[in-house]
């Protein structure tokens, strides 16, 4: 049995007039998030955790942001590319685990759906992944409200 970890990071800055998304899911909100695809961090995060239990870089380097064909990217489309290279290696999920720190907007609500959607792309049960919302206390740019920062730890296994 060969077992990996990873683990992946990211942060978006908040923008009046965009969407916010996270999880895969439009959570509303007065202010979206900043990037060069749909600015979901939180699915960033899980696509580089992904990446680095299977040795490859990063989703900078997969999907640079110097290529017009990722603008306004959706972010499930592109886990959904580093699951299949992931998945042409022979791996599946033992479990994924993520935390999300956001003064706003308000994510709990839509936390089950967000488990639904990427579960639905990692080709596992719901159980396996887990988001975590928390604030920071209104302390740094998170409680400043200036953006958003996601954190996820995969571990993957193959036979
Ligand atoms: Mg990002």
């Amino acid at each position: 049995m060969d077992l990996r970890i990873g683990q992946g990071i990211d942060i978006h800055r908040f923008k009046a007039g965009r969407r916010c998304i996270l999880g895969g899911v439009e959570i509303p909100s007065e202010v979206g998030l900043l990037g060069h695809s749909d600015a979901d961090a939180l699915t960033h995060a899980l696509m580089d955790a992904v990446l680095g239990a299977i040795g490859q870089r990063d989703i900078g380097t997969l999907f640079p942001d110097t290529d017009a064909t990722f603008k306004d990217a959706d972010s499930i489309v592109l886990l959904r590319k580093v699951w299949g290279i992931a998945k042409a290696a022979g791996w599946r999920i033992v479990n994924a685990d993520i935390s999300l720190l956001a003064q706003i907007p308000k994510v709990n609500p839509y936390v089950t759906k967000m488990r639904e959607r990427l579960s639905a792309v990692l080709e596992c049960e719901l159980e396996r992944v887990t988001i975590k919302a928390t604030t920071s206390e209104k302390l740094g740019f998170i409680g400043r409200e200036e953006g958003v920062l996601a954190s996820a730890v995969v571990l993957i296994q193959r036979e």
